[in-house]
């Protein structure tokens, strides 16, 4: 299995974060990753863009160092019915939306919150994928997470860098690749570099796919025709309404 599809980058604009566009796209080239989604975080982190931000990627080429740019957000979700820091308006206009739990912008609650506040926002169909969702501070039924992306066509993220930043995250990323196995759920691989260095890193990832025998045809990003066809689908259905 070969990754070479990154889809969830932090550039300088997220604040807490360290190159530029040109930089990761510069890095992703060297390392052979044919596509990197740009989802700084939403305006509800500090230090994070406001909503112009999100409003002007366009100005973006589509690829640079021969890399195709995936224009998007990584939103913060910012209340227990799941409802997200950019409106609907922006978030239509983007590639691809991760939506995610950040300690720093909504308070941990239980098992039972978590888990709703997850299914309430695929229902929106303006989101992608559920970032991190593994990250134990924010504990989640995993199952019946895996059955509402599964019930909403929603991707289940496996991040790299839960293994090294979120404790406990090893357990439940395992497990929620497992329940995605079991239950035909696509999952999505994001590097969340906040330095160029980091792009395209999924040494931890390979292992646990490995260890479970993870089917291929499950992984999004080891195909850039398959993405590139489901980013096409998204923007059709939209196109319709
Ligand atoms: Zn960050
Ligand atoms: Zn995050």
């Amino acid at each position: 299995m070969k990754i070479i599809v990154d889809t969830h980058t932090h550039t300088i604009s997220s604040g807490h974060a360290y190159s530029t566009i040109q930089e990761m796209a510069e890095e992703a080239f060297a390392k052979n990753i044919e596509m990197i989604a740009i989802t700084d975080h939403g305006p509800a982190m500090k230090g994070a863009p406001c909503l112009y931000h999100f409003g002007n990627l366009r100005v973006i080429p589509e690829t640079i160092y021969n890399v195709r740019i995936i224009k998007g957000v990584e939103a913060n979700i910012i209340d227990y019915d799941g409802n997200l820091d950019l409106p609907d308006g922006y978030l239509k206009r983007l590639d691809f939306v991760i939506a995610s739990f950040h300690d720093i912008c909504i308070e941990p609650a239980g098992i039972e919150e978590h888990t709703q506040a997850i299914i309430n926002l695929m229902k929106n169909p303006f989101v992608d994928a559920v970032g991190h969702p593994g990250n134990p501070k924010f504990q989640v039924n995993i199952p019946q997470v895996v059955r509402a992306a599964k019930e909403y066509n929603k991707f289940i993220e496996i991040n790299s860098h839960s293994f090294v930043v979120r404790p406990g995250s090893e357990e439940n990323c395992r497990e929620f690749a497992l329940e995605c196995k079991k239950q035909g759920v696509k999952v999505v691989c994001g590097s969340d570099a906040h330095i160029s260095f980091d792009v395209g890193r999924f040494d931890r990832i390979y292992e646990l796919f490995e260890d479970i025998e993870m089917p291929e045809e499950l992984v999004m990003n080891t195909s850039t025709t398959d993405f590139c066809e489901y980013l096409r689908f998204k923007k059709e259905q939209f196109k319709r309404k």
